[in-house]
């Protein structure tokens, strides 16, 4: 009998008690609005921006309500507009390029390396082509920032970073997040940080912050943002900027709080897993891990390895074959997008010229989760399984 893995891949751990009795009192107060204080009182919003400056080393932190809401927020706080072409990741998932769409612009799509990050050679060729990169660090991978932003500096383009798989890691010492001029996380379910929905933008850019925050919709209000640019920056742009209502609650902040001071210790539990699942796959015949640079601090919330060249019936028999003894492996090969799994050839209202070597990464990329939830024996049977599989199918091609 073959065993089979009982777990669940999308199952995250609870609230921290600490977060369900903060909340509590959010509700108790009924004052949820971020901006319904009574005097002397710190809105829960704010002491978490506070917080999430200070745990990236950012001068400036405004928690909105989605990652997604994050990322086209710090489009337009740069100044793109309706038209504007947007380099960003051929490898990524939907919101990324959505949200370059929802502000009217352009995605320009750049390739995908084997070690699953941006393409440089790729980016460096079509550097010219935009004013703005949104960098995705897609599945946690890093690639050389140092090189990404000389190449980025050489052009002229600003880079607004995604970093809703990078909370908490970093290149070279310097937390992801920190390379570009914004840097956009997400706080929804299945990211490092758990409130259901949410997101956070970090940033040292004065006015680029004070136009996220009045975009954010803090009407009049943005003095009480405690982690944000003087009154003065707002008063050269407080006009000219819309407000597209997308703010955080006190309640979602106030959940958030406590697992901002675990993240670290949550970071080094999803590496355990990690490295579990990788060293239960070394050497799998016809199966390739992602290589992990010295530089880059990685958060492994999830795991990717590559079945590279292989013929499609044969990953599709390596998928089915998991999920009948319980891995669920999600493709990024399949012709049509399945759940949270989309490419770039399949959002239509972008043109995708077609990217050969990306499209040979893209068939053989294999993903799962890793929630904190498995143990590290779930970790070692979810390889066991994996590498029977893949050479069961491997020795029979
Ligand atoms: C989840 C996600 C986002 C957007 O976050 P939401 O909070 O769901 O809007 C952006 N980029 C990537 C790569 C993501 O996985």
């Amino acid at each position: 009998m073959s065993e089979v893995f009982r777990g669940n891949f999308t199952q995250q751990e609870p609230i921290p008690e600490a977060g369900i009795e903060a909340a509590l009192r959010v509700l108790r107060s009924g004052r949820l609005h971020r901006y319904n204080t009574v005097p002397g009182e710190v809105a829960e919003t704010v002491l978490l921006e506070q917080e999430f400056a200070a745990y990236t080393g950012a001068r400036y932190c405004l928690a909105v309500a989605s990652g997604g809401y994050a990322l086209g927020a710090a489009l337009r706080a740069v100044g793109v507009k309706a038209g504007d072409p947007v380099l960003t990741n051929a490898f990524t998932l939907a919101p990324v390029p959505g949200s370059i769409a929802a502000v009217g612009a352009l995605p320009v799509y750049v390739g995908v390396t084997e070690d699953l990050v941006i393409d440089l050679d790729d980016l460096a060729t079509k550097a010219g082509q935009a004013r703005v990169l949104l960098l995705s660090h897609m599945r946690g991978h890093i690639c050389d920032m140092d090189r990404l932003m000389a190449i980025c500096e050489a052009a002229g383009v600003t880079v607004i970073e995604d970093c809703a798989h990078t909370m908490g890691a970093a290149w070279r010492g310097i937390p992801s997040g920190r390379w570009g001029k914004i840097g956009c996380y997400s706080t929804q379910t299945y990211k490092h940080m758990n409130s259901g929905e949410g997101g956070l933008l970090i940033s040292d850019d004065a006015e680029a912050m004070a136009r996220a925050i009045m975009l954010s919709g803090s009407y009049m209000l943005y003095e009480s943002h405690k982690a944000g640019p003087a009154p003065e920056v707002f008063a050269r742009i407080r006009y000219e900027t819309p407000n597209v209502s997308g703010r955080m609650d006190n309640l979602r902040a106030a959940i958030l709080r406590p697992q901002l001071a675990d993240l670290a210790s949550q970071c080094a539990r999803w590496n355990e897993r990690y490295a579990t699942v990788e060293m239960g796959l070394a050497d799998t015949p016809g199966l390739r891990l992602i290589a992990r640079p010295e530089a880059e601090a990685y958060v492994a919330s999830s795991f990717q390895f590559l079945l590279l060249d292989w013929p499609t019936a044969a990953i599709t028999d390596v998928i089915a074959r998991c999920a009948r003894r319980g891995v669920e492996l999600k493709w990024f090969g399949a012709a049509e997008p399945v759940g949270f799994t989309s490419r770039y050839d399949s959002w239509d209202y972008a043109p995708h010229p077609p990217m050969p070597a990306t499209d040979r990464v893209l068939a053989a990329i294999l993903d799962m989760r890793l929630p904190l939830t498995f143990s590290l024996e779930d970790c070692a049977q979810i390889a066991r399984i994996i590498r029977a599989e893949v050479s069961g199918v491997w020795q029979s091609a």
